[in-house]
């Protein structure tokens, strides 16, 4: 058995402009993995944190470190995942979420939870991902904060135990609360913009707070408090570690409020790497064996060059660079001779990973999403989802010499994670899915950039696809009827093609037999 070092990876879910960049920036700016760049000293200066970044990134020549930021506090390595948000919404995100052993729920204090946390948080309950929620923008107007902790126990199904409570919100905001600690976290230096200061009192009736805070917050504050104490869940580890409660932190990523309290929190309650699905059985993160799977795959940032970054998370072992690993059911052991590491404090002298770290191995397109690599190859994990496409599109080649070079492309792209295809068994137009309107601009442009491919998409006759399984004879009559709809995806999988929503659930009713999944298992 190995003794392993204690890690937290985790991703951060959220909608595109509640803040997750700014979160981040500041996690890093207070885990102190920004002085590896060796530049930003003071609090407050996100910008140059950013610029730093990017700066690594581009003498590393390759976009990688957006993908894996990693910073220690009090012995802990932390790792965060980025979740590629915004509107490049895809695959690629939700299989992030695969590789995390817990997240990070950002939501507006102003606008509650939206569409896209929505569906990501869907996604994190598949697998019982415990979340912890921070309430952004609290210097900003907001909601009532109960407004904000019922939506999210509504909404989601979950309890919700109040941690922090903030001071007052926007003009009135004078600091955050925390209901267990009972620290008053207040703002600091000229400005008074950002949290410096921490006054531990007594409770809320500690009279020092009479002193610090405005009458009117002061009342609104003890009883509101006092009605959520009595009104929520207590807070319970092993509730919120198995994804059915929810701690609620209250803060500005903006001004720092709130940042510390997450990262302890996450530093306290966050579980480490635990036993992963698999087969033959699940992987302990103690067993001496390495192990892992690779839940992205990213092309250089350099057209001129075809290879390719895989990101393994290491779920056991203690890795160690040159190490051999065998892809589980396809090829040779490989030599992980030049593997990016992204957590050591001087990243290029890294050479040992170890369970909850992710790897980056530069490969010729050998590596695929969803790969188990060990030292054995005796075992293959399970659970990373291929999810129901939103937009189908038929794609029209423009040069039909070109086939073979689409069909490569595709293939590609479909490993990536990029897009989705499906071959149709009648007929010879492909059919492209995506889950976000922006996969099918990186697709063209792909195709032109990387294959000298000119194409162009045209509106499927389809709306939506499920992949689907059942005994032979059902599928056999299934298939047989619904031959025009019939298609099968890259690894030869069948899938019907829908015309809508409602016509999967009336199949889905006339033939029961028959399993429609809007998520596939690899
Ligand atoms: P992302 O799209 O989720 O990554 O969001 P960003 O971090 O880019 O933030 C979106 C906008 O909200 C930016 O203009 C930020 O400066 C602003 N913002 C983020 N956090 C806060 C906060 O705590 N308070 C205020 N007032 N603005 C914030």
């Amino acid at each position: 058995m190995t003794q392993t070092p204690d890690r937290r990876t985790f991703a951060i879910i959220s909608h595109p402009d509640a803040g997750k960049t700014t979160l981040t920036e500041k996690l890093l700016l207070f885990g102190g993995a920004i002085h590896l760049a060796g530049e930003v000293k003071a609090r407050g200066q996100a910008r140059r944190a950013r610029s730093d970044w990017m700066k690594i990134e581009q003498q590393r020549g390759i976009s990688v470190t957006s993908s894996v930021m990693t910073f220690e506090r009090d012995g802990i390595t932390f790792n965060l995942l980025d979740t590629p948000g915004h509107e490049d919404f895809s695959e690629d995100t939700y299989r992030t979420l695969t590789a995390v052993d817990s997240a990070v729920m950002v939501i507006d204090v102003a606008k509650g939870i939206e569409s896209q946390t929505r569906k990501l948080f869907e996604v994190c309950r598949l697998r019982s991902v415990p979340i912890i929620t921070f309430v952004n923008k609290c210097d900003r107007e907001g909601r009532e904060v109960f407004e904000t902790l019922d939506e999210i126990a509504d909404l989601l199904a979950l309890d919700v135990t109040p941690m922090t409570w903030p001071v007052g919100m926007g003009g009135q905001f004078e600091g955050i609360y925390d209901l267990r600690t009972n620290k008053l976290l207040l703002p600091e230096g000229p400005s008074r913009e950002f949290q410096g200061k921490v006054v531990q009192t007594s409770g809320l009736d500690d009279p020092q707070l009479d002193a610090i805070i405005s009458p009117e917050n002061l009342a609104k504050l003890r009883e509101d408090a006092e009605l959520a104490l009595a009104g929520y869940a207590e807070f319970d580890g092993e509730a919120y570690r198995n994804g059915d409660l929810t701690p609620v932190f209250f803060g500005s990523a903006l001004k720092e409020f709130g940042v510390d309290a997450l990262i302890g929190a996450l530093a306290e309650h966050a579980p480490p790497p635990h036993a992963l699905p698999a087969e033959p059985e699940p992987v302990e993160p103690t067993r001496n064996e390495v192990t892992g799977f690779v839940f992205k795959v990213q092309a250089n940032m350099d057209p001129n060059h075809r290879d390719r970054i895989a990101f393994m998370r290491l779920c056991s072992g203690t890795f160690k660079r040159g190490m051999k690993l065998t892809p589980t059911g396809h090829g040779k052991p490989i030599a992980i001779h030049s593997p990016i590491m992204f957590f050591a404090q001087q990243r290029e002298l890294a050479d040992e990973a170890f369970p909850g770290d992710i790897i980056g191995i530069p490969n010729h397109g050998t590596l695929r999403v969803g790969d188990t690599l060990s030292e054995k190859a005796d075992v293959r994990f399970t659970g990373l989802p291929n999810f129901a496409p939103e937009i189908l599109r038929r794609v029209a080649l423009k040069d039909p010499t070109k086939t073979k070079q689409l069909r490569k492309a595709l293939d590609d792209m479909a490993e990536e994670g990029v897009t989705q295809v499906f071959y149709p068994e009648i007929g010879s137009n492909w059919i492209i899915g995506v889950v976000g309107q922006l996969q099918l601009d990186v697709l063209l442009s792909r195709l032109e950039a990387e294959y000298k491919v000119a194409a162009a998409l045209e509106p499927a006759p389809f709306d939506t696809a499920r992949w689907i399984s059942g005994d032979a004879a059902a599928l056999k009559n299934f298939t047989e009827i619904n031959r025009g709809a019939m298609a099968k995806d890259r690894d030869g999988n069948p899938v019907f093609l829908a015309k809508s929503a409602w016509e999967v659930g009336y199949v889905a009713e006339r033939y029961p037999d028959v399993k429609f999944a809007a998520t596939r298992e690899r």
